[in-house]
């Protein structure tokens, strides 16, 4: 059975209107209490999901009772007994014509006014074994004049997520006694044929089957019925934005021949992969089109994909057009800045870099020429996208890392240069649930494989007692020329518990020799300390590297061999993937070896994830298998909306039946004009009008 978020978001209904609470005999102090929780209408008390189910069996008698088993049960007291010694304990014995079993409250000395011996009694609760005793602990009862025996039944009841001031119970009975009201609001969304056809329910019924459950296969079928209804909303929204950028935007065609082809493959040192060649055909037939490429490049790390990108922007510069290259952090701009401006050194292309931290004068400098068109292209951090930078004609804007931007950030991206051609690039391999879902508006290209005479790079599992053979080894490796990267979760002292480059630095000092040159980098060093640390590093100037994550993405050194990531525990698989992607990037020997003292469970499966698979795809999937589609789609940074059942998104056969259908309205009525529609367009304006910038669409 599905367990829906926690804290339903406010905006997750997937439905609006209702009314406003005003149930008899609800007091506006309740009203009020109900309102923290986002809870505002009848609308909004329906879209307040259980967050599970409890199965009861009724109707048993005494000596039918299992341990574990949720169970209502009638009987006569036949003793009771308050233990005042804290915490205050009332037992109460209770006998049916098959046996007896003991209920045990704690702290409700109320109970012992009001249940006497020959009390008859219904009680409800978990049955369990204590001291060899059947007994029901905290059991909901009902006192009774007459004991009959319910008949024999399951019932299952519903779970709601609470708070301090509202409890389970409360909305429990808020929801059962104007179930019929709330549900009289709700609007379905699509006809009962077209439901029935895809084994789904009205979204009335639905709602009924979550709050009033009848059987458990009618909640999973409940629980799919509005999970479609939320997830076809989000693919309508991609499917209209996806229908515009085809219809109603154009871009630069560029076209290459022959003599440009060979023009760009000369200025690469290397040969291209197969996979390489392939993804450059791709781009090469949508760059083509006057309708603006929209694609994802997927690749894991070290996979080669800046050259591909690199192909692309010079295909926009031979067209006489300008390229520019976005990166989400400073260091992985200066980064591509530096390799490319190698790989064009006896190119004619002009190309700056744009950070931050250019200096002002640099800046305008950059700015005119950009205007001007002088300069073909431009390596930049998001300061690229600043109101002030106008180019003379972008065609061509390629995102690295996209994984660091959200789904509304690439929305404002697209806004911004809608009619230019996009690629965005991602090493966090995404699983083909999530492509489809959060990349749903993107045609995708992978580079499978590594370039040519890559060694795989070994991963080992240590704790901080075998640190000092680590040091040994990385004296070996530097002694023989190598270099290397050490990674701890913080900068410096303050957090309790975590290890921080400047206490590691101090204790790889005492354990390496004095003629060890280590250099610490993180975000509190100026961005041109970075700069000279980085660059000393890559001229081999600097052994070894202690640093925090920032040096998680695209960084290229492909002399250093060998990492050690301190208290690998801290952080995530995605992330120590991309770490590792450091490394490995020749044709030596690599190794990574992973520093943990935590021997939970969750950190050894982890850890072991990542000593067992070197692909990222592989890392992606255990990922996703460890911590579930809820926790990977469901953080407000990832810029993925919420859902109220993200398990659905796991389901391929699901999501691409949502897929198909959201196209299939949207070709038919792309702007959802038809008074069929109507009720959809309302909903996916309201939800994803500003996060998708549908606004300008329509
Ligand atoms: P990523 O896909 O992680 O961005 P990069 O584009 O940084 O990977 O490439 C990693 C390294 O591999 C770079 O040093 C690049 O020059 C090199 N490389 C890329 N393609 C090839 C190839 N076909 N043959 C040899 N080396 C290559
Ligand atoms: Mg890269």
């Amino acid at each position: 059975m599905q367990e829906p978020a926690t804290q339903i978001p406010a905006d997750a209904a997937p439905s609006d209107g209702g009314r406003p609470l005003t149930f008899a005999g609800l007091t506006s102090h309740r009203r009020a209490q109900l309102a923290q929780l986002g809870i505002h209408t009848t609308l909004d008390l329906l879209n307040w999901l259980p967050r599970r189910y409890e199965e009861f069996q009724n109707g048993l008698s005494i000596d039918q009772i299992k341990p574990g088993q949720r169970v209502s049960v009638a009987g006569m007291v036949i003793q009771t007994r308050l233990h005042r010694r804290r915490p205050m304990r009332f037992e109460v014995l209770l006998e049916d014509r098959t046996g007896r079993c003991v209920l045990t409250w704690f702290n409700r000395r109320d109970l012992a006014e009001k249940i006497k011996p020959e009390t008859l009694l219904q009680a409800a609760g978990k049955a369990g074994l204590y001291k060899g005793r059947l007994q029901l602990v905290q059991p909901d009862i009902k006192v009774v004049d007459k004991l009959e025996m319910a008949p024999r039944s399951d019932a299952i009841e519903p779970v709601y997520p609470a708070s301090a001031d509202v409890s389970k119970r409360f909305i429990a009975d808020l929801v059962a006694r104007h179930l019929d009201e709330c549900l009289a609001d709700v609007v379905e969304w699509f006809s009962e044929a077209y439901l029935t056809e895809r084994h789904l329910m009205p979204l009335r019924q639905a709602y009924r089957q979550l709050h009033k459950p009848s059987t458990t296969a009618d909640i999973t079928r409940a629980q799919r019925t509005i999970a479609y209804h939320e997830i076809i909303l989000f693919q309508l929204a991609l499917e209209i934005r996806r229908y515009h950028q085809k219809h109603s935007v154009t871009a630069e065609r560029l076209r290459t021949d022959d003599r440009v082809d060979e023009r760009i493959r000369a200025l690469i040192p290397f040969e291209l992969t197969a996979a390489q060649n392939r993804v450059i055909a791709e781009l090469r037939t949508d760059l083509a089109r006057q309708e603006p490429m929209n694609r994802l490049l997927q690749g894991d790390v070290g996979s080669g994909k800046t050259v591909v990108a690199l192909y692309a922007m010079l295909m926009a510069v031979a067209a006489g057009k300008q390229a520019a290259l976005l990166a989400p952090t400073e260091i992985l701009a200066e980064q591509h800045f530096y390799s490319i401006s190698n790989l064009l050194a006896k190119s004619r292309v002009q190309m700056e870099l744009l950070t931050a931290g250019t200096s002002a004068a640099k800046r305008t400098d950059i700015l005119t020429r950009l205007a001007s068109g002088e300069l073909h292209m431009i390596v930049g951090t998001h300061s690229l996208l600043g109101d002030p930078v106008e180019f003379r004609h972008l065609a061509l804007l390629v995102v690295d890392e996209q994984h660091k931007f959200g789904v509304e950030q690439r929305a404002m991206l697209r806004h911004r240069q809608a009619n230019v051609h996009t690629l965005v690039m991602t090493a966090t391999p995404i699983p083909r649930t999530l492509a489809m879902t959060y990349f749903g508006d993107l045609d995708v290209s992978i580079i499978d494989g590594l370039p040519p005479g890559r060694c795989p790079i070994a991963t080992r599992k240590i704790t901080s007692r075998q640190l000092p053979e680590v040091y040994q080894y990385m004296e070996q490796q530097l002694r023989a020329g190598r270099q290397a990267y050490v990674v701890a979760p913080a900068i410096e002292e303050g957090v309790k518990e975590l290890d921080n480059v400047n206490a590691v630095l101090t204790d790889m000092a005492a354990h390496l020799p004095a003629d060890v040159r280590m250099q610490p980098l993180h975000s509190r060093l100026t961005a041109e300390e970075r700069r000279q640390t980085m660059e000393r590093f890559r001229a081999g100037e600097i052994d070894v590297l202690v640093s925090t994550t920032i040096i998680e993405v695209g960084v290229d050194v492909p002399n250093a061999t060998l990492m050690l990531i301190r208290q690998a525990e801290r952080f995530g698989l995605a992330q120590l993937h991309q770490l590792r992607g450091r490394i490995g990037r020749s044709n030596l020997k690599s190794l990574c070896i992973l520093c943990s003292d935590d021997d939970s469970d969750e950190a050894q499966a982890r850890l072991s994830a990542m000593v067992k698979n070197a692909s990222g795809f592989r890392v992606a999937e255990e990922d996703l298998r460890l911590r579930g589609m809820g926790q990977m789609v469901g953080t407000r940074q990832s810029g993925m909306p919420e859902f109220l059942f993200p398990d659905f998104l796991m389901e391929i056969p699901f999501l691409q039946m949502t897929r198909r259908d959201a196209a299939a309205v949207i070709l038919a009525d792309p702007h959802l004009i038809s008074p069929e529609h109507a009720r959809l367009r309302h909903e996916v304006y309201r939800r994803y009008e500003s996060t998708l910038l549908l606004a300008d669409v329509a």
